[in-house]
């Protein structure tokens, strides 16, 4: 079995902030111990790593992601190939990506197309939730057998009518379905039959520039649809996961379900904690790089969110990456906000973004460790193997430069997508060396990672009820 020691780093996960030397072996981590121990310098290894002055972390793991997801006649610019890679990159070495049952069609025939694509692709390992558009009775009973094979995760929409949109009856039929399979729902929390009134009237009026798509999808109307879905979800007796949640009343609403002791989950994104209606508002047509759903919000919405993330209240930031290039894809919205394919590039700068709200003193070194790599594990069961570094863990190893000076911008990015939401931003911290099962992905910079590296990874159920 090939064996590799990182040697002089600081490990940080979750729990602790450890001065040691990290044993890998076949692709697992097989010990850790103090630096300068007998174990330590006695470990023999195929490959030295030399980390002093780094940090060890596990690798990230990205609980939401849309790679070549089709979106209103169009297609998210990251296949598997390009969106895992650009995944590496950054540090993350897991990502789940949502794989979609199509109108009239089975889950089963919606999985079989995301395997189809992922297949022999990716870079770093991958998972797939479901995302649910037609809840009938023979996708109700599909659901249970997606379940026992490691699809544990099923999304529903309260937004976009006619497209995802389920109603309450279907969104409360799924949710009593998965309190009986151990299935967790995942909610796009926002009234969309309001919003696509708004949506209307704006129009009519005149007021089509991308801002225009912020205003339309109102807090209100997001904070509304969270607290639908909790009152649905305690019915049903279900756990609920709220996805890209971005509006202080929001988490207002899921404060308060936790609080009352309800398995509630939340889930934020950097553009949220990083980026305003400012941008939506950019001059021109720049705006449509920052359309996304739920939208960007008024800058006073971040210490919220930030806040969230430090009691605990939300409890994974995950980046909802979905990328459309800004020519020939976001322009299809020019003169009407509604045609601007909805998503952001995000899933290369997630770790990097968040080490950055550590140096800001946002979120603690394990905090950020926490949020990144090990919730989204145990919410999605797929802990210990990702999400930590321990004995037995998968050897998906971070070796992260606290003190490096970067600059985020599209000219360097490796998403494939024509622009950077955070183009010009000076960010401290940088990515050196990524492991993925222990076989170098990235390498002092360098990609040595190849297509089909990456497995596909069933899932337990969530591991925080
Ligand atoms: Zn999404």
């Amino acid at each position: 079995m090939s064996r590799t020691v990182i040697h002089g780093g600081l490990v940080v996960t979750a729990s602790d902030e450890i001065h040691a030397d990290v044993l890998i072996e076949g692709g697992r981590i097989a010990a850790l111990a103090a630096h300068g121990t007998d174990p330590a310098t006695s470990w023999s290894a195929d490959r030295r790593i030399d980390a002093t002055g780094m940090y060890v972390l596990p690798g990230g793991v990205d609980a939401h992601t849309h790679m070549e997801m089709p979106f209103g006649g169009t297609y998210a610019a990251d296949t598997f190939e390009t969106g895992t890679r650009a995944a590496a990159w950054g540090g993350t070495t897991t990502i789940v990506d949502f794989a979609i049952q199509t109108m009239g069609r089975s889950l089963r025939e919606g999985l079989d197309t995301w395997h189809a694509k992922a297949d022999g692709r990716c870079a770093v390992d991958y998972g797939f939730h479901m995302i649910l558009s037609d809840v009938n009775e023979s996708s109700l009973k599909e659901m249970d057998r997606l379940v026992a094979e490691g699809v544990t995760s099923f999304k529903l929409f309260m937004a976009y009518p006619g497209v995802f949109y389920s109603d309450d009856g279907r969104i409360l039929r799924a949710m009593q379905r998965a309190s009986g399979n151990g299935g967790l729902v995942m909610m796009h929390a926002e009234n969309g039959i309001a919003i696509d009134v708004l949506v209307e009237q704006a129009l009519a009026e005149g007021r089509t520039d991308p801002r225009y798509h912020g205003d339309v999808r109102k807090v209100a109307l997001e904070a509304e649809a969270t607290h639908r879905a909790v009152q649905l979800a305690r019915v049903a007796g279900a756990p609920l996961y709220v996805v890209h949640v971005s509006a202080d009343e929001a988490v207002d609403e899921i404060a308060a379900a936790r609080h009352k002791g309800l398995p509630v989950f939340g889930e934020t994104c950097p553009q949220y904690l990083f980026l305003s209606t400012d941008n939506l508002a950019e001059p021109g047509f720049e705006g449509a790089k920052y359309v996304c759903s739920t939208p960007l919000r008024p800058r006073e919405h971040q210490e919220v969110l930030w806040r969230g993330l430090r009691n605990n209240e939300l409890q994974v930031v995950s980046t909802d990456h979905c990328p459309f290039c800004f020519s020939g894809q976001k322009e299809m919205g020019r003169g009407d906000f509604s045609k601007i394919p909805n998503g952001m590039p995000g899933v290369e700068h997630r770790m990097d973004l968040l080490h950055q709200a550590v140096v800001d003193g946002h979120l603690s070194r394990r905090r950020w460790v926490e949020i990144a790599c090990a919730s989204p594990a145990r919410m999605f069961g797929l802990y210990p193997k990702k999400g930590t570094i321990a004995p037995g863990a998968d050897a998906d190893v971070v070796i992260y430069d606290p003190g490096a000076e970067q600059t985020i911008s599209a000219e360097t990015h490796h998403m494939a997508v024509d622009y950077s939401a955070y183009e010009g931003r000076r960010v401290t911290g940088q990515v050196r060396t990524v492991l993925s099962r222990g076989v170098p992905v990235i390498e002092d910079r360098a990609y040595v990672g190849h297509a089909g590296h990456g497995t596909y990874l069933p899932r337990g159920t969530c591991q925080y009820l």
